[in-house]
């Protein structure tokens, strides 16, 4: 029998505009600002460089435009090799490949499953004594939850590499009272249309080195060298956010707070009405870390709750509810079946359980008290009655 969907569609994110927006993107329209340079650019910038506190930000037209413009600065090139956290959205990766480098992908850790510590120290043991030190380290804040930056940072220093914090996720969350995305060399924020803040698609490179960022925006505009004719001396890129995009960044980021005030009560209210299910675990929050909860996500037990991910994604579709599997390991991608490996524990990977495990649900902040029961609703069902 055919089951009709007589109900509306949970997505799993989706944009939430606040009425703000429209007024930069009516001053754009009304001085004709139409180009990817102007007053909205550069407000935006500074606006969100304040918001993170850090000296500069650099607006771009993706989070994936970020992280290969950090790369280009740090000097990586063919043949060289990066370490990368491996449970993330495959742009984190990508910018590498750009580059002719190699990923090397380092394993989560089960308390805010973002890089291990213990498998970064063993993979640069090993590069250090193979004379093969990376040239950077990728260090991603999944779902909102800050890494385990105290640990991780001294590992890189010790080896003398820099640190570009995948922050894409995480925009408004804080690691010890600092800003994610201020606690690398660069950090990397996305505007795409499923983020906590969106201009429908854009991304932001911030950092305390001035200098450089003033080199990526040099590198984002087609490396235009200073004459009067067009000059060029350097491989540049059009990457830059457009001034009218910009305008919808600036609407979006006066209500950043309300939207993390939201998301963190979606999460709340599923760990309420969820967490004594049998085999259900939710993502943890790292003692003085904030979280902004971009994505609720949880793991479920096949053994204790009788209801595998699958199954339990399935039902939800069956109801209409968008839900999806955590980021499928980078290491366990068809596209990076050769590239190095490192785990947290010499016989178990953290990041393949988590992944076997783990599921999103519905986090956008438009989503309705009514709409969220009807989450629950079904996943009580699901595991109660399959018991
Ligand atoms: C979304 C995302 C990106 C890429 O950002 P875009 O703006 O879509 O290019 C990079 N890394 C992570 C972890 C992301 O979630």
């Amino acid at each position: 029998m055919v089951k009709t969907k007589t109900n509306n569609r949970i997505f799993l994110s989706s944009p939430h505009m606040s009425g703000e927006e429209i007024k930069y993107v009516n001053e754009a329209f009304e001085s004709n600002w139409i180009a990817p340079l102007g007053p909205n650019v550069d407000a935006f910038e500074r606006e969100l460089a304040s918001y993170v506190g850090v000296n500069e930000a650099v607006a771009l037209s993706s989070g994936t435009a970020a992280i290969h413009l950090a790369l280009i600065l740090l000097g990586v090139e063919k043949g060289d090799t990066v370490f990368c956290s491996t449970l993330t959205f495959v742009a984190s990766a990508n910018p590498i490949r750009y580059q002719g480098a190699e990923p090397v992908f380092i394993d989560s850790e089960p308390d805010t499953w973002n890089m291990s510590p213990e498998a970064l120290e063993k993979a640069f043991r090993e590069a250090n004594l193979n004379n093969t030190l990376p040239k950077a380290v990728i260090i991603v804040n999944l779902y909102g939850q800050s890494a385990k930056m105290d640990e991780l940072v001294p590992i890189c220093r010790k080896y003398n590499v820099p640190i570009i914090e995948d922050a894409a996720e995480s925009l408004g969350s804080t690691y010890k009272g600092k800003a994610s995305g201020s606690l690398g060399d660069f950090g990397v924020f996305s505007f795409n249309g499923n983020k906590i803040i969106t201009t429908s698609g854009g991304g932001m490179l911030v950092s305390n080195h001035a200098s450089q960022l003033q080199t990526a925006r040099y590198l984002a505009t087609q490396a235009r060298d200073p004459a009067p004719h067009y000059q060029h001396s350097q491989t540049g890129y059009n990457y830059r956010l457009s001034n009218v995009l910009a305008g919808i960044g600036r609407g979006q980021l006066e209500v950043l707070d309300s939207r993390i005030l939201a998301r963190r009560r979606i999460f709340r209210t599923y760990e309420e009405n969820l967490s004594d299910l049998p085999g259900v675990q939710f993502m943890p929050e790292l003692e003085n870390t904030f979280s902004n909860r971009w994505l609720s996500a949880l793991t479920i037990n096949e053994l204790e709750s009788g209801v595998s991910i699958k199954e339990l994604l399935f039902a939800l579709e069956e109801e209409n509810i968008e839900a999806r599997p955590v980021w499928k390991p980078l290491h366990l991608q068809p596209l990076f079946q050769n590239n190095k490996y490192y785990s947290h524990y010499d016989v178990e990977s953290i990041s393949n359980k988590l992944f076997y495990s783990g599921i999103c649900l519905p986090s956008g902040s438009n989503m309705t008290f009514e709409n969220q029961m009807r989450v629950i609703k079904c996943i009580k069902n699901k595991i109660i009655n399959n018991k």
